[in-house]
């Protein structure tokens, strides 16, 4: 039996009659930009994460880098964010003209590490841009204490968090905005390419409105140049239908996560993910520490079980990135955890028997070879 790395298709199955009816509606209607879904959808989403405003928008790039603009980051600012994230959240601060200043991770929660950020900042410094990767929510704590003192903007990136809670309070409701991906893959996927700006502050959501569909209020009517990074309506139907199930696959993740964590216990060298105390993390990914793990990842591929790098290269190592100059040093922990990560198979319809085969597949190779994480 093979265990892929997600499994969109078994959703898909679940969700069919009440799916092809809402697709079948938007094309009996040609309801395919800024229509009634997309509005709704808008409505449904901020009420879901707690916030005044949700503008839908093209992808989880696009949001970001609204995001950014509307908080008047540019030419000359910036902004504070961790190499270990998908180079996304990076590309968004360079389009904008903003310089990327990186902070290394905690070692144990691999997000920003909250005690490096003070020493990063400079006067030109605008924003703080944390990461809740793979599910796991930010230190938002320590991190908003920080930028209230000196000031500073927070956007928080949520592509990997939807529904991820902090202290009781869900990830995207502490900074001044925060950021959605709606790809297929995420935690709520669409079937295409998606996204969504999410903010209690009325400007920011004015400024995200306007520059997301070409400066425009009234049709035709500019009141700046814009862009044009609207949501798919044929997207925001797929994402009405799924939202009321996110809640319910989070926590299916969430059993997932339970069962590797038990049984991986057993096995040894493996670091299983740690979740920082008062969170309640959605597991995007599952993440674990691995010795010599591109021979377990090839063990694991040739028992037909798919595995993921979250991410192989950090930021700073990256040849897009040459011209800040950074060395391997620079950020040790990113760096060291670039060999060493493992993302095994997760998605909410992940069965007992496939979570036993992901473990028992690490546990012959890593016991058998005598390996030990160095
Ligand atoms: C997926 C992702 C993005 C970008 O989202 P897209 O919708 O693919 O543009 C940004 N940041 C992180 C951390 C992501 O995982």
């Amino acid at each position: 039996m093979t265990v892929p790395f997600v499994d969109l298709k078994t959703q898909y199955q679940t969700l069919k009659p009440q799916m092809d009816r809402a697709i079948a509606s938007v094309l009996e209607r040609s309801a395919y930009v800024m229509a009634t879904e997309h509005s709704e959808f808008e409505r449904e989403f901020a009420s879901y994460i707690g916030v005044k405003q949700c503008l839908g928008v093209s992808t989880g790039t696009d949001a970001l880098e609204l995001a950014l603009r509307a908080c008047d980051i540019g030419p000359g600012d910036e902004v504070i964010t961790v190499p270990n994230t998908f180079i996304a959240t990076t590309e968004a601060i360079s389009v904008t003209g903003a310089a990327i200043r990186w902070v290394d991770v905690d070692p144990r929660t691999y997000n920003m590490n909250p005690d490096k950020i003070e020493a990063a900042i400079t006067p030109r410094t605008k924003a703080l841009l944390p990461v809740h990767l793979y599910g796991q929510p930010a230190d938002m704590g320590p991190i908003m204490g920080i930028a209230r003192r000196h000031g500073l903007r927070v956007i928080e990136d949520c592509a990997q968090a939807h529904g991820a809670k902090y202290q009781g309070q869900k990830a995207g409701t502490f900074g001044d905005v925060a950021c959605f991906s709606f790809y297929p893959g995420k935690n709520l996927g669409a079937y295409g390419d998606g996204g969504a700006v999410v903010t209690n502050d009325e400007a920011i959501a004015t400024r995200v409105r306007l520059l997301r569909n070409h400066g425009s209020r009234e049709k035709y009517i500019h009141e700046i140049e814009g862009y044009c990074r609207r949501l798919d309506n044929l997207q925001a139907a797929v994402l009405r239908v799924k939202l009321p199930y996110l809640d319910a696959w989070n926590a299916r993740r969430r059993d997932a996560a339970e069962r590797y964590n038990e049984r991986l216990a057993q096995v040894p060298g493996v670091v299983t993910p740690y979740v920082l105390p008062g969170t309640e993390p959605v597991y995007h990914l599952y993440v674990v520490q691995v010795p010599d793990r591109d021979q377990v990842r090839a063990a694991l591929q040739s028992e037909g079980i798919e595995t993921g790098i979250h991410y192989p290269v950090p930021l700073h190592q990256q040849p897009a990135y040459a011209r800040y100059g950074h060395t391997a040093q620079d950020f040790l922990v990113s760096t060291t955890l670039g060999p060493r990560i493992l993302s095994l198979p997760m998605f909410p319809e992940i069965s007992e028997s496939q979570i036993q085969q992901v473990v028992d597949a690490l546990h012959k190779v890593i016991v058998k070879a005598g390996m030990v994480l160095i």
